[in-house]
């Protein structure tokens, strides 16, 4: 009998990974696939990374009742096959914007009994879905801001990405140095993130031109109205980086409220690209009050 997908539920790991590029490379041929770069369409072709995946995100759901796992940019299902593998009694939802994979991801369901998929945008599905427990997925990497923007303002409680290390680079970056910025700021003042492995070009079809990483996003804050506020006067903050905070603040606010700041304290005289997520806490709340008061 023609095997289906590369992996099925009751084999044993591991895979080889000749295995499995020889499947992917099938399947293209089959259906006639050209990958396409402007879709961000790189293929992770190593079961160990996979499996590593697909493990963490186990670990993570582990002890949720019928979990839900959101799968973005499924691809040809390579890595939705290895999740819909070890995560039994979680549903994945696998969603791919292009539909020239679904036969190649309507396969791999009918493998599994646990894989769901969805042909659309995550971008705009994201925003709108209800009840996940865990995003994850080899994202593509021409959205990544605004999928990290999406995830920041949905309820999603735990996300498991691979995306382009600079970018894991800048959100982790700490007060004062070069990458540190409104992506750092909103994503920490979210997140407890972790920077999990590096993962080479090389293990990717075809290979991008970036290094890539593996990160967890652990919610520890909602984003609300109060967040919002914080999120645009960073925004606005560091588009005076160099500048002193007072002076930066000032031109941040409404004119009107300028002379009611009571400059006083170090936080006033700190340059802008030093300012902790604590000092731009104090300073959204020294914004609304000001604008509550006047
Ligand atoms: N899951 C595969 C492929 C990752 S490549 C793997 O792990 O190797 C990224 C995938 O995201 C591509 O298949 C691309 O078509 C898809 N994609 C690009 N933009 C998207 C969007 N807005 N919504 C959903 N999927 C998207």
């Amino acid at each position: 009998m023609k095997e289906l997908a590369i992996l099925s539920p009751g084999k044993d790991l591991p895979y080889t990974r000749r295995e499995l590029l020889k499947w992917m490379k099938s399947k293209l041929k089959e259906y006639n696939i050209r990958l396409r770069k402007k879709l961000s369409q790189i293929m992770l072709v190593d079961p160990k990374i996979l499996t590593f995946i697909a493990k963490k995100s186990y670990e993570l759901i582990s002890g949720k009742e019928s979990p839900i796992v959101i799968e973005i940019g499924a691809g040809i299902g390579n890595l939705t096959q290895f999740l819909g593998h070890e995560n039994i009694d979680a549903l994945i939802i696998a969603i791919e914007i292009d539909h020239r994979f679904t036969p190649i991801l309507q396969e791999v369901k009918k493998t599994f009994n646990n894989i769901e998929i969805i042909i659309g945008d995550a971008l705009s599905l994201l925003t709108s879905m209800r009840g996940i427990d865990l995003v994850t997925g080899n994202i593509p990497y021409h959205i990544t801001s605004h999928l990290l923007l999406a995830l920041a303002q949905s309820s999603i409680p735990l996300a498991l990405l691979t995306l382009q290390k600079d970018v894991a680079e800048r959100i982790i970056s700490k007060p004062g140095t070069k990458n540190y910025g409104k992506l750092s700021i909103l994503m920490q003042m979210l997140f407890d993130v972790e920077v999990l492995r590096v993962i080479p070009s090389s293990l990717f079809i075809p290979s991008p031109q970036v290094s890539s990483a593996i990160i967890i996003l652990r919610r520890k804050n909602p984003y609300n109205q109060y967040v919002r506020i914080a999120e645009e006067l960073t925004k606005c903050l560091f588009s005076y980086k160099r500048k002193l905070v007072y002076k930066a603040f000032a031109y941040c606010i409404d004119r009107k409220l300028n002379d009611k700041v009571k400059v006083e304290g170090d936080l006033w005289r700190k340059r802008v690209s030093h300012l902790t997520i604590e000092d731009i806490v104090k300073l959204a709340d020294i914004y609304v009050e000001l604008k509550k008061r006047n």
